[in-house]
């Protein structure tokens, strides 16, 4: 079967069109600037014949048409027509409480993920235009919903519900959701494969670092803690988000340097993590290189991001009764041996030994620490497209 997945942001795109007998991708493509100057599609296809088109693109719907149009192109396309697509993998981000697992998109599925843009004002809009462009574009295809919160449906209620009255979580759902799910299931489950280890009887914690950093303690297949919470900000201190701090910094920030609650909120999520630590980038490769230089302030926020992953791990590992297999995915967990380094140093209590030559690998699946030790320390490349279209073959195929 022939699935399209779609990721739609607020001015982008993602798109992934898979063939499910070989779980083969057969074209992938990014529709940049959607509603902005220089808007541009970028399409590659398992033949690498690249297509580049710099065109208007107004709002997502002219987008989708022209993704479209490229996919049946006779020079850079891979399909003869449209109706070969037989379903549709959207990736949706905040399911709240009313989606613990994939659907297939109807209009009632619809109607109550359209009340769920409260909780994700920014992320939910721009999947309802890509769902319901989709459904317009392509009728006959079955449309699916996957969502990054529902992996973490399983998480239990005493460490969901936070320590502020009761009835605001009753009133507005104020509680614990967590993001990245789909990774973090994909991930979690490939570790138990190569692992050669049962998913039911197998304790993991999956360290998703990348420009939004999470991280997520998994029992036997299911999650029962993350670092993210109500919204994308809280855990880890990310590129350019600050991840937990003392809630009362907000008051006294407002009142100190008289801010809006949209400029604390923009502080928090644009202009602090590691970009506000070091005061020079949100990119881990400049600040790495920035600390062989000398650079103080960047060393220091490598420090702290390493340090924060090392006491979640710690805790997680207390929350999991004990620790089999110790993931690192995501931009930062896949590439940056340093952060690797600096994380296994800090857990070396748990009798994790670092293999540095196995370490310098990139981008692959691979074990990073020496045999012998209770806990195997890995990296497994994360691969959200696939859970989703996996997810998508499997409620298409009902
Ligand atoms: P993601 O959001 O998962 O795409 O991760 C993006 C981030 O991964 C980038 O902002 C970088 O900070 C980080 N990254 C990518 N490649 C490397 C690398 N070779 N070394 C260190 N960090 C990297």
């Amino acid at each position: 079967m022939l699935i399209l997945v779609v990721n739609c942001g607020s001015s982008s795109i993602k798109y992934k069109l898979m063939d499910m007998k070989q779980e083969s991708v057969l074209l992938t493509g990014l529709a940049e600037r959607i509603g902005l100057v220089g808007s541009r599609i970028k399409q590659v296809s398992h033949t690498e014949k690249e297509l580049v088109l710099e065109q208007d693109l107004p709002d997502h719907k002219a987008a989708l048409e022209t993704i479209l149009k490229g996919m049946t192109d006779p020079q850079y396309g891979v399909i003869e027509d449209i109706s070969m697509i037989k379903a549709v993998g959207h990736r949706a981000v905040h399911g709240g409480e009313k989606f613990n697992k994939s659907v297939i998109i109807d209009e009632e599925m619809m109607q109550e993920f359209e009340v769920l843009s409260e909780l994700a004002p920014l992320h939910n809009p721009p999947n309802i235009v890509g769902i319901r462009t989709c459904q317009a574009l392509m009728p006959h295809a079955i449309q699916v919903g996957v969502f990054d919160t529902a992996f973490h449906q399983s998480i239990p209620k005493h460490a969901y519900i936070y320590g502020i009255p009761y009835d605001l979580y009753e009133k507005y759902k104020i509680r614990k959701y967590g993001f990245h799910g789909t990774s973090h299931k994909y991930v979690s489950g490939r570790a138990a494969e190569i692992l050669g280890k049962s998913a039911d009887d197998f304790k993991a914690i999956v360290c998703h670092l990348g420009n939004g950093s999470s991280i997520t303690a998994v029992k036997n297949g299911e999650s029962i803690d993350t670092t993210m919470g109500f919204t994308p900000l809280p855990g880890l201190p990310m590129g350019t988000r600050s991840g937990d701090i003392d809630p009362a910094i907000i008051p006294f920030l407002m009142e100190k340097e008289d801010l809006s609650i949209g400029q604390v909120n923009d502080l928090l999520n644009k202009k602090s993590g590691v970009l506000g630590i070091s005061g020079l980038s949100s990119d881990f490769r400049d600040l790495e290189d920035a600390a062989v230089e000398g650079n103080e302030r960047a060393e220091l926020a490598l420090s702290i991001f390493a340090y924060s992953i090392i006491k979640w791990v710690g805790a997680f590992t207390a929350a999991l009764g004990g620790l089999d297999a110790l993931i690192f995915t995501g931009g930062i967990g896949e590439n940056s041996k340093d952060v690797r380094e600096r994380v296994l140093k800090g857990l070396a209590y748990m009798g994790i030994e670092i293999d540095e030559d196995k370490n310098k690998s990139r981008g692959k699946e691979v074990i990073v620490s020496k045999p012998g030790a209770g806990v195997t320390a890995m990296v497994v490349p994360t691969n959200e497209e696939l859970m989703i279209a996996r997810e998508t073959l499997e409620l298409a195929s009902n």
